[in-house]
């Protein structure tokens, strides 16, 4: 054996729960908060500015929970020397005109970037959002737009690739 561990069993925290959903992050099968990426980004998290250390996201010994932690650190560092933080242009935005406030959108965003405004109507976090577009596709009014992917842009890529592909089929 490599390592012998005599502990009891462990299990997340019980407020994991809202833990997660305050802050947008993933969770693994067993209820651990989940990193990014395992080997490219093993301390961040689906949400940018959120870090993970220690037994957040699992069992670990003692060793690799501070180096664990000891990047974490280095991370939030490397964040706060950069000045500035460079924002995605790929968002959504609410057309408050034509929104009707159902809420689904709210619902639906896995990054919690959407809040009811003082009007009661859908507004979108730039700097929480993703771009995933899970929001467009639940609001039914259509009133979300995601930036640079709008119906008419989506529409252009295809016709441009239907043309290059039939270019390419037909000589
Ligand atoms: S789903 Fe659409 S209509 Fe409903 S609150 Fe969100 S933006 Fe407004
Ligand atoms: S595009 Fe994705 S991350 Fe951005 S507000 Fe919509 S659901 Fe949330």
């Amino acid at each position: 054996m490599d390592l012998v561990i005599l502990e009891s069993a462990i299990e997340p925290q019980p407020d994991a729960d809202r833990v997660a959903s305050l802050f947008g992050l993933g969770r693994t099968p067993d209820g651990w908060f989940a990193e990014a990426h395992p080997k490219l980004r093993p301390v961040e998290t689906a949400t940018a500015g959120v870090f993970l250390a220690g037994t957040c996201q699992g069992p670990r010994d003692i060793p690799d929970t501070v180096a664990h932690a000891g990047a974490a650190a280095l991370e939030v560092v490397r964040l706060f020397n950069q000045g500035e933080v460079t924002i995605s242009p790929t968002v959504a935005v609410v057309n408050e005109e034509e929104c009707v406030g159902c809420g689904e959108c709210i619902l639906a965003c896995p990054y919690n970037a959407i809040a009811r405004n003082a009007r009661g109507k859908a507004e979108v976090n730039p700097a929480l959002c993703h771009g995933c577009g899970t929001c467009v596709a639940a609001c039914l009014p259509g009133a979300i737009t995601a930036l640079h992917f709008t119906d008419e842009e989506i529409v252009a890529q295809i016709d441009g690739l239907l043309e290059t592909y039939s270019v390419v089929r037909i000589p």
